[in-house]
């Protein structure tokens, strides 16, 4: 199998007043195509910062980041990104705001195929019948879907989700964890979910990835119920200040 994503002895310091400050430490780690990645650790840990560099928002200081046979040196148009506070604009309604990406990236796509791509996705993830609201009108596990389609309209490369879920309650962010995978299920996609939540990884994650030498965190993980119907490869990547 293919890797989709390579990072390859990837280290990174911010520099700040105090001096530089160690964030990442030779990390390496793979993900093949198709696979979901769950990164999880506690915060500080570099978690977003990893995101950065496999978006191309930001270079490393040693390694190299490669995605798709390519070596990541700008930020790239082909990953898709969902945050922890969906950014959906307010003067657009919720069908407007997941076709954006489409007239960024296939300018030339009719806007009839944009439409039944976006309500296509709409309908997936529960939200048929308010493709015409505003984003103000809809709850925060709604908005949270609709960031989820505007992110994958455009079928990137690569989804990274950076704590997607992490302002919802217990309830919603269950429900979204399975609609994640019915949205794999109906079509696969490559994923890197940032979170703290270890049942969360678990759930989703083909690949969970602890960045944390601690072993008290990575007893958490163990002790956490896996899933029977799924392998799930666990790796340890201490940071490099522990
Ligand atoms: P996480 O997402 O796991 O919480 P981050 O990758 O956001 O961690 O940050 C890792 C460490 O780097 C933290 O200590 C954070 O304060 C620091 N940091 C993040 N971004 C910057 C920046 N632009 N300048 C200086 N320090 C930063
Ligand atoms: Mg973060």
């Amino acid at each position: 199998m293919t890797n989709l994503i390579d990072i390859k002895g990837v280290s990174h310091a911010y520099q700040t007043r105090m001096g530089p400050l160690p964030v990442l430490d030779g990390l390496s780690l793979s993900v093949p195509e198709g696979e979901f990645c769950a990164v999880v650790g506690p915060s500080g840990c570099g978690k977003s910062t990893l995101t950065r560099l496999i978006s191309g928002l930001m270079t490393p200081d040693r390694g190299e980041v490669w995605l798709h046979g390519e070596k990541v040196t700008s930020p790239r148009k082909t990953v898709g990104m969902a945050f922890q506070n969906p950014v959906l604009l307010e003067w657009r309604s919720i069908l407007e705001n997941v076709i954006l990406p489409l007239e960024i990236v296939a300018p030339r796509m009719s806007r009839k195929d944009r439409v039944e791509r976006a309500m296509q996705l709409l309908e997936m993830v529960g939200l048929k019948g308010f493709d015409a609201k505003r984003p103000s009108q809809l709850s925060g596990g709604m908005r949270q879907r609709a960031s989820l389609c505007r992110a994958i309209v455009h079928k990137p490369d690569v989804l990274i989700m950076d704590e997607p879920f992490g302002a919802l309650d217990n309830f919603t962010r269950e429900d979204l964890w399975q609609t994640m995978r019915d949205l794999r299920a109906a079509e696969p996609f490559t994923c890197v979910l940032i979170t703290h939540d270890l049942r969360e990884s678990v759930f989703l994650g083909d690949q969970v990835i602890v960045l944390s030498g601690r072993p008290a965190h990575t007893q958490f993980v163990l002790d956490v119920d896996l899933p029977a119907d799924r392998k799930i490869d666990i790796l340890y990547t201490p940071k490099a200040t522990e």
